[in-house]
């Protein structure tokens, strides 16, 4: 008979290690699964700035160093897998199956899921065909790479402008075209980019098509207002037009909202019994750091609750 779980955790990154850690404390039957290497979205940002405890920030990859560390220090087991399915349990407290790529299944009282959110694209003429030659996805992965030269931010949100002004320590210049005439992305990132002499702004742009033969040569953008049409010049573009949640495992079995969002309660419930969500992939207001180290604190106290209830050991 295969190992039964107390409560396996989906996905490495804030929330993930959050929760991991939690219930490696309280001495739970936990499990963290992570496709690729623990950290998510931090991992590819240069500072966090926005998470308390750390006045002057952090580099992103050495915050989610820490989570790791700690984790490990009470011990959470973690295996580099990824799901391909979680299947409601077919009874009442019933074992909930987890099915990996690899064709293993895992059988588990609880899940949480903190898959969290991957990087959207433009689907534009040349995006696909250049990417990895001057379009990317990832400003502290690929920032460097363009020293000197002229790149192009596609965004008006918080890691355009932020990524935006990361850049302008490599690149000789940054134009963020963005679709409307209002940024979304905090003021203070908003003040810092219009003091930035390198940062130009083209508003009320939409980008049509990237140019290039066996790299990128420059941005087809159409004025939306007036419908004209310019090329800007450009070694490197930088598409940063918001995130996708990764729920696609759990679609079926739990409710997701429009945009594909798990739906929660306050205590981190989904609407299949013994699933819970917490970090980017949950519908809220807020995805950042510190709303997903919260989320998952709760979900992994709601679990620990679900799953000792479920046992008839819970503390009365
Ligand atoms: P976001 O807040 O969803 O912003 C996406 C931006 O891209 C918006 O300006 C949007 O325009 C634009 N956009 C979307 N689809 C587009 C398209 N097809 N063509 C052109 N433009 C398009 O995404 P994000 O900036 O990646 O941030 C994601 C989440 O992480 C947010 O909650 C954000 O606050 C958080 N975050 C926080 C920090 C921080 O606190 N330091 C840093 C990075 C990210 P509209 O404005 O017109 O919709």
């Amino acid at each position: 008979m295969s190992e039964l779980y107390d409560i396996i955790i989906v996905g490495g990154g804030p929330a993930g290690m959050t929760a991991g850690l939690y219930l490696a404390r309280a001495r739970m039957k936990a499990l963290l699964l992570e496709g690729m290497m623990c950290g998510g979205q931090i991992l590819t940002t240069d500072v966090v700035e926005n998470y308390p405890g750390f006045p002057h920030g952090i580099r992103g990859s050495e915050l989610a160093g820490h989570m790791q560390k700690q984790c490990e220090r009470f011990g959470l087991p973690v295996r580099n897998e990824t799901v391909a399915r979680i299947e409601r349990a077919k009874t009442q407290g019933g074992p909930i199956g987890v099915s990996l790529e690899g064709g293993e299944r895992l059988e588990t009282h609880a899940v949480i899921i903190a898959t969290g959110a991957r990087w959207n694209q433009l689907g534009i003429p040349g995006e696909k065909e250049l990417s990895g030659k001057g379009v990317s996805y990832c400003a502290t992965c690929d920032g460097p790479l363009f020293k000197g030269k002229d790149v192009v931010v596609i965004g008006g949100g918080d890691t355009a402008l932020e990524d935006a002004l990361f850049l302008t320590k490599f690149a000789a210049s940054v134009t963020i075209v963005h679709r409307r005439d209002t940024l979304r992305a905090t003021k203070i990132l908003q003040e810092r980019a219009r003091e930035n002499k390198k940062i130009a702004f083209s508003f009320n742009s939409i980008a049509v098509e990237i140019k290039g033969s066996a790299r990128v040569e420059g941005v087809i953008i159409k004025d939306v207002a007036k419908g004209i049409q310019k090329i800007l010049k450009a070694d490197g573009v930088f598409v940063l037009i918001g995130v996708t949640p990764n729920s696609g495992l759990a679609k079926g079995v739990v409710t997701l909202d429009e945009n594909g969002y798990i739906i929660t309660d306050d205590e981190m419930r989904t609407s299949a019994n013994g699933i819970f969500a917490c970090g980017d992939v949950r519908r809220k207001i807020l995805r950042q750091v510190v709303t997903a180290a919260g989320e998952a604190a709760t979900a992994a106290v709601s679990a620990q609750r679900y799953v000792e209830h479920l046992k008839g050991t819970e503390y009365k």
